[in-house]
């Protein structure tokens, strides 16, 4: 069993991998349900409370982008696209660092992390400081003020999705 602290600050848990959790509908947060494709899911990450930080995980369990096949690698990229044309749109952010981590054992996925302006202002460099923004966004940005504007992205987000 695995735990964490969801972004609301909630303790949660659940069995082997996350993504596949989700993907199964045996783990779910705030933001889980943003959208379902065929091959991917876009959510909102489960543990950080950034506005805008979202997820975009494969169905499948795969580590690397070469394990999918064309068709899902397009799809990926269109995926990315529509949603950064939407958060943009939103007025989240105005540009957006895209990281795709690969890691063995762990299920693929790809971060759409926002360069937003209190990371500029607060850490400079937001990709060399990924770890303190994300350490500090999980100490001190789990007010109910953030947390609804979190919710409402989503749903923004979920209804531009399902178009
Ligand atoms: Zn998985």
């Amino acid at each position: 069993m695995n735990k964490i602290i969801d972004l609301t600050g909630k303790e949660q848990s659940f069995d082997g991998c996350m993504a596949c959790a989700i993907n199964e509908g045996k783990f779910n947060f705030m933001g889980s349900d943003i959208f379902k494709g065929e091959y991917f899911s876009v959510l909102q990450d489960a543990e950080l409370p950034i506005d805008g930080f979202v997820v975009i995980a494969s169905n499948r369990h795969v580590e690397k982008l070469t394990e999918l096949n064309s068709e899902e690698q397009k799809n990926l990229i269109e995926l990315i696209n529509k949603c950064l044309t939407a958060l943009q749109k939103f007025g989240i952010s105005e540009e957006y660092n895209v990281v795709l981590e690969e890691k063995a054992g762990y299920h693929f996925h790809v971060w759409l992390m926002p360069r937003a302006k209190w990371m500029i202002e607060k850490f400079g460099k937001v990709l060399k400081n990924i770890k303190p923004i994300q350490d500090y966004a999980k100490e001190n940005m789990k007010t109910p003020e953030n947390i609804n504007k979190i919710k409402n992205t989503c749903e923004l987000l979920k209804n531009e999705l399902s178009k």
